[in-house]
């Protein structure tokens, strides 16, 4: 379909981006939080925010399950993007 593919290369510029604030979008194009659990916007598998360690385990033919911890990614970019706003004060 043409509208994903456009919106996969979207998703992938802004996660090869170096910016922290373009990589948190990107993460937010390949995932969603729905009460406290993180779904795949590709496949809709979700895991619980109590098991950030847990490997994230898509659903079969998932195009994003390369990326298995999703929680400690979103943790490691708020982090970056937070560093990144104090340094510019
Ligand atoms: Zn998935």
């Amino acid at each position: 379909m043409t509208s994903n593919s456009v919106t996969d290369e979207i998703a992938a510029a802004l996660r090869d981006s170096m910016s922290p604030r373009d990589r948190l979008a990107g993460w937010a194009f390949r995932w969603s939080l729905q009460c406290g659990q993180l779904v795949c916007v590709q496949c809709q598998a979700s895991q619980s925010a109590n098991q950030p360690e847990a490997s994230f385990v898509h659903r079969p033919g998932c195009r994003s399950r390369r990326e298995d911890k999703p929680w400690q990614e979103l943790e490691m970019l708020l982090g970056a993007v937070a560093i990144r706003s104090s340094m510019r004060r």
